[in-house]
């Protein structure tokens, strides 16, 4: 077992008391010698230097005037910088991967084979008891484009490249990536975007990636495409996603993520018969390997050597 980090007083929130059990088992696996506090609605400041949060509501950080590093439970920050009290010089820190590439991958090769094979052909030919196969499909014909490159996004293109599909991405820096066509900025979302006929989007929300998504950018891919939002609901503009598969411009949509969370019951998205609904499941958080990797990284920090994963408050991921 790894070097105990003695008496250290971490402020958790998990929005659970299940899962913050949970995490403190996993952390205490870890050998991290630590003591959990807790703000209690309407009780003052912790004073702790450490937190581990997801999703903490307003003002959960007022007061908490020792804080020198947030270890954010989860790969995008969103959440975490709307709450808007974290003081600039706190470092925050974000998950990275812990299981969530994979399981990302996996859920964009499921949704590929839906849309590529035509799978939805096949439930209703079995509905009707009827024998009806389909054409052979080829991958050529289905470009795949990725927003966003980071450490989620690189691993669902190399999974998706792996399978003979044509692959590129965006990213705000140019990438370089064995077997993917790499593009950045403004000029590169054009070309990107002429290419792709699937499209993955798996961007941090920023201001700058904030309602991306919308008529003028659909109606760049080529004609006939998918969406497969994976990323945020705030990404996409929904009424727009509506509108182009109304007008064709768009074939359909796998949507794991939302504007509202839960997805309200009368909402269109659930009854229209090319959209995919499921309920922020793409990337769930394997909590043990979390916690292994937040472990790792405290320690490091103690110690002073440099931590991968740090915020860049200005970039907002
Ligand atoms: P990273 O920070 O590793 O990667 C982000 C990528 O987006 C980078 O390639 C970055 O460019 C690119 N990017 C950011 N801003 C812009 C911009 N303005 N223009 C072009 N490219 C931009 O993040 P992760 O891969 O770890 O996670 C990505 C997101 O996935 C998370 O923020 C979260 O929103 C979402 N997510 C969703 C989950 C779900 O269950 N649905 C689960 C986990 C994550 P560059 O390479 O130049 O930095």
């Amino acid at each position: 077992m790894s070097k105990a980090t003695t008496g250290l007083e971490i402020l958790f929130h998990a929005g659970g008391t299940e899962a913050v059990e949970e995490w403190l088992g996993f952390l205490r696996d870890e050998g991290l010698d630590f003591t959990p506090v807790f703000r209690e609605t309407g009780q003052g400041a912790t004073g702790a230097r450490v937190a581990l949060v997801w999703q903490p509501p307003a003002g959960f950080f007022e007061g908490e005037n020792r804080l020198e590093v947030v270890f954010n439970v989860g790969a995008g920050v969103d959440a975490i910088l709307a709450e808007g009290g974290l003081a600039p010089q706190v470092t925050l820190v974000r998950l990275e991967d812990a299981g969530m590439g994979a399981k990302m991958a996996e859920y964009v090769i499921h949704a590929l084979a839906e849309i590529t094979r035509d799978m939805g052909h096949f439930r209703r030919a079995q509905d009707a008891a009827q024998w009806s196969p389909l054409a052979h499909s080829y991958v050529e014909d289905w470009p795949v484009g990725i927003l966003g490159l980071g450490v989620i996004g690189s691993q669902i293109a190399a999974s998706v490249a792996a399978l003979g599909y044509p692959v590129q991405g965006w990213s705000r820096r140019q990438r370089h990536l064995a077997g993917v066509e790499c593009h950045a900025g403004a000029d590169g979302l054009t070309r990107f975007l002429a290419r792709t006929r699937v499209l993955v989007n798996v961007l941090p929300l920023t201001p700058e990636t904030h309602q991306l998504l919308t008529t003028d950018l659909f109606r760049q891919l080529r004609p006939g495409a998918h969406i497969i939002n994976i990323g945020r609901g705030e990404h996409l503009d929904e009424a727009a996603l509506l509108a182009c598969l109304e007008d064709g411009s768009l074939a359909g949509a796998t949507l794991d993520v939302f504007m509202d969370e839960p997805l309200s019951s009368d909402h269109p998205f659930w009854r229209h018969p090319r959209v995919v609904v499921t309920p922020h499941i793409s990337g769930t958080t394997d909590p043990r390997a979390a916690m292994r990797q937040i472990a790792a990284k405290l320690r490091a920090w103690r110690a002073g050597t440099p931590i991968s994963g740090i915020v860049d408050r200005r970039a907002g991921y």
